[in-house]
């Protein structure tokens, strides 16, 4: 039976995968990881070969899950999180596959989902288990949440109908495309509110803290965001399925990843893969102009920048890279005591360094971690070569910050996978400039952005009035 415990807790008290998923944050501050996990050895593996996702994952997924639920109930939650009609390849069994760009050199496609991100992939199953299990509970969940960008829509697809929960999505009135307002907007109802906040998204979140602090609210609410564990299990999956499909019968050949990083959820996910025996070699983080976990990996210290640039590829847009601290607890040998201490100095001074800790400054590169940084000039140019090398293919700007760093690490005779983490219809003015024209949109998504403002109900930032409002939502 897999346990959990908080990354900060000098007790290790242990909690069970149910706690974990609805829980989100752990009490003290700190992330929730496994004690133990399953490791698959060479036939394991091959046994996987040719397998279809939703049984992949299935597999792999139940490994952090156990027996808190039915097995025969874990597969139909899967096949639900991944129906055709939410993953249009899901017709084909294969929910993630690859394009060989090049030589050995493939991009995964993890945006296949219904709001054209890969955040869909691990909030589609977390809706399902987290409804499930307030179903068994006979408890409710308030979501609240801020976004600008691929989290709020990929949240409200996943959660929208799903019984027991009420999601509240707070967004600034200005800041987020028109394709991502009609995403959103056009799930308001039901379970689902949208609210259109008169200020920036540093208001959003200041919000979304204080509803979470109050007493009577606060024990509502759950947290979604990529800290929550099963958003990290759910994204070990296609780690396997992209392995196996780049080596073919090769199985045990080492394949290199690279994850177009934010707040290090899906690379992490990458290293829980590796940590389970499949042989990835490099676990390479590709960063844009916000370089804060380039400079981590490549020097061994974190510093929290006092600006965020805005970027052409705005879902790595960060200072802070939360789910590092998953990473960091397993490089201070699972020491509690020592991750709070670390993790108190990167918050009151903004800079904690690894060598201060008893841990050698290149610590990451040691364990086989890369990284590299991209401008918007690196992304164009990684849209068109991709986009000559297979000619009609076309990437959007974070899987092009991807491409740029694959294309400058890549080494003969090695596989390398670089994760597509949104699909280019999200982002049509980068594509436009860098090829000239606008790709055309998949049917579902052709008439998404006509009515932008549709389904926002407009809110000021004056916390008793909003804290009134979501009272009489939830009563
Ligand atoms: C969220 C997101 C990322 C960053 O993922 P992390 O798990 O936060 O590192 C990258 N690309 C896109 C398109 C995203 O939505």
């Amino acid at each position: 039976m897999p346990e959990y415990v908080s990354t900060r807790d000098p007790q290790a008290a242990p909690h069970t995968f149910s706690e974990v998923v609805l829980d989100g944050l752990a009490a003290d501050g700190g992330l929730y990881v496994p004690t133990s996990h399953a490791r698959l050895d060479y036939q394991d593996l091959r046994g996987l070969l040719g397998i279809e996702y939703i049984d992949l994952f299935t597999d792999i997924f139940g490994t952090f899950v156990g027996d808190d639920i039915a097995q025969s109930t874990q597969a139909d939650l899967a096949r639900q999180a991944y129906h055709s009609n939410k993953f249009p390849n899901a017709q084909h069994g294969n929910i993630a596959p690859l394009t060989e760009v090049g030589a050995d050199f493939y991009v995964q496609d993890l945006s296949g989902g219904p709001t054209a991100a890969f955040k869909d992939m691990a909030m589609q199953p977390l809706g399902g288990y987290t409804s499930y299990l307030l179903e068994q509970l006979d408890r409710e969940i308030l979501i609240v949440g801020a976004t600008t960008g691929d989290t709020g829509p990929a949240a409200e697809a996943a959660f929208k109908g799903m019984a027991r929960t009420k999601l509240i999505m707070l967004s600034p009135q200005e800041g987020m495309s028109d394709f991502q307002k009609a995403q959103m907007g056009e799930l308001s109802g039901g379970n689902i509110v949208n609210l259109a906040v008169d200020g920036t998204f540093d208001d959003c979140q200041d919000l979304v803290k204080l509803i979470k602090e109050d007493p009577e609210l606060g024990k509502l609410v759950g947290n979604v965001n990529s800290i929550n564990w099963a958003r990290i299990a759910a994204q070990v999956p296609y780690y396997f399925s992209g392995y196996l499909q780049a080596v073919g019968k090769n199985v045990g050949q080492e394949v290199d990843f690279v994850v177009p990083t934010g707040n290090f959820g899906n690379i992490l996910a990458g290293y829980m893969a590796r940590e389970m025996g499949l042989p990835i070699r490099r676990l390479i983080a590709a960063a844009n102009e916000n370089d804060v976990v380039h400079s981590l990996i490549q020097t061994g210290e974190y510093v929290r920048p006092d600006q965020k640039y805005e970027t052409s590829s705005p879902s790595m847009d960060i200072t802070v890279a939360s789910n590092f601290e998953r990473l960091l607890y397993d490089l201070l040998d699972k020491d509690p005591v020592k991750t709070a201490a670390f993790m108190r100095s990167f918050k009151q001074t903004r800079v904690a360094k690894l060598s201060d800790f008893g841990v050698s400054a290149s610590a990451l590169r040691d364990v086989q971690f890369d990284s590299g940084r991209s401008t918007h000039q690196d992304r164009l140019g990684s849209i068109i070569w991709a986009n000559q090398n297979k000619p009609g293919f076309t990437i959007d700007p974070h899987t092009a910050d991807a491409v740029t760093i694959g294309r400058a690490k890549r080494e003969k005779g090695v596989p390398i996978v670089c994760l597509s983490t949104a699909k280019p219809v999200k982002f049509e003015p980068t594509l436009q400039e860098a090829l000239g024209y606008t790709p055309v949109r998949e049917e579902r998504f052709v008439r998404v952005g006509q009515d932008p403002n549709n389904g926002f109900i407009r809110v000021s930032t004056d916390p008793e009035t909003l804290k009134q409002r979501i009272h009489n939502l939830v009563s």
